[in-house]
């Protein structure tokens, strides 16, 4: 649908279709103008137009695996339901684990074998593994699987990388080591709320976000992409968000200026409350979900990509999503072990290729595979999966 067509009820947003119209960049007063509208259906064709100039019909996924080595952790974050304490001596770990070296390797291994074309790898902050586990554990896999691209390893984890390597290393030479070892890019969790309260209330000894732009300017100037994302519908108000958005722009606007690298996508993440300290709170409706992602489409208007990653916000909103200004579905998953609510309370979180393709069709849209750096994948030409290859 073309903006030109869109006729806004409420006077207040009114102006904003021009905006949208003329690509013009939006304001904190016109994100705050979106969020307080009642005039939500103005406000998804408004994202869908934006969706739309850049991608036109098309929605991409990705044939990926996820794999969570580990979810000891030192730290306690609120609205986690994830981690689990490291047992003290001659404690045992009820549901802790972590995961041997040949265990990730064959997992990646398998995935590879099914067609992925990306590992997801992301874990706790374990208090014993050395920082030779995670480089051994990138070489292993792409001794492996040398095509298979490795997204891996959120800031918060980087930074805690730099305190457990001796001697001492900095934010590059971890990157560095890392990508010397076949990592290729970076997720973008860890990165919550930038705001001092949200982080004082829910997640006070986690790194904030001064450390979490830190690792991805440092990733953007050794040309590692990365992306980045916003836990939302927790404690944080709809300024906050805003402002957190506007903090990404801005980094982005920097990172394509003058760096090698930028920010592929942004993932709105919907809070899941089950499980957490923060369980007493309801989380995010249908129509804050939607109404978070069309803004967030709208306000990143340097961000190529909007992700909706279905395990936290259902494959039904995220096919709803996809006329709301979502272009990316993500991918098949498998496993994933942070929240568990697709998975009923498991970790088996999986899509197939099929599924995702015909949720993607009913929505009006075409499916297109890609990789992690967001090229094609044609497989009915019988050509191989692209790897995407290393960036440092
Ligand atoms: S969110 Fe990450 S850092 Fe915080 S407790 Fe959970 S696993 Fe640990």
């Amino acid at each position: 649908m073309a903006a030109s067509a869109v006729q806004a009820s409420d006077p207040a947003i009114k102006p904003i279709c021009a905006k949208v119209l003329a690509s013009e960049r939006l304001s904190r007063a016109d994100a705050r103008a979106l969020y307080h509208t009642r005039d939500i259906f103005t406000l998804g064709e408004l994202a869908n137009q934006a969706r739309t100039s850049r991608h036109g019909r098309k929605a991409f996924y990705n044939i990926n695996r996820h794999i969570n080595y580990t979810n000891f952790c030192v730290l306690r974050c609120k609205f986690c339901s994830f981690y689990r304490p490291y047992p003290r001596r001659a404690e045992r770990a009820a549901d802790g684990y972590e995961l041997a070296l040949d265990e990730i390797v064959q997992t990646a291994a398998d995935a590879c074998k099914q067609g992925a074309t990306e590992v997801h790898i992301v874990g706790g902050l374990h208090p014993k593994l050395p920082f030779s586990y995670y480089t051994d554990m990138c070489r292993a896999i792409k001794q492996s699987c040398p095509k298979l691209h490795i997204k891996a390893f959120t800031a918060i984890e980087i930074v805690h990388f730099t305190r457990i390597s001796k001697p001492r290393l900095s934010i590059a030479e971890v990157l560095l080591a890392l990508c010397e070892a076949g990592l290729d890019s970076l997720p973008g969790g860890g990165a919550e709320i930038f705001d001092d309260r949200v982080h004082d209330e829910t997640f006070q000894s986690k790194v904030g976000e001064q450390h979490w732009f830190d690792v991805h300017r440092v990733a953007h100037e050794l040309g590692i992409p990365s992306n980045a994302t916003m836990l939302y519908g927790h404690i944080e108000t709809a300024d906050e968000r805003i402002t957190h958005l506007i903090k990404l722009r801005e980094h982005q606007d920097d990172s394509l200026a003058q760096r090698k690298a930028a920010f592929q996508c942004c993932v709105p993440l919907a809070f899941i409350p089950e499980g957490s300290a923060l369980a007493h709170l309801p989380g995010p409706t249908g129509i804050d979900d939607l109404r978070t992602l069309a803004v967030t489409r709208l306000m990143l208007d340097n961000f190529p990509h909007i992700k909706a990653f279905w395990p936290m916000l259902s494959p039904k909103l995220s096919q709803v999503a996809l006329n709301w200004g979502i272009d990316d579905f993500d991918g098949t998953v498998v496993y994933y072990d942070i929240t568990k609510r697709e998975g009923r309370g498991t970790n088996r979180q999986e899509l197939s290729v099929d599924q995702i393709r015909n949720l993607i069709r009913e929505a009006g849209c075409i499916p297109v595979e890609r990789d992690t750096l967001y090229r094609e994948v044609r497989r009915d030409r019988g050509a191989e999966p692209c790897a995407a290859s290393p960036a440092c």
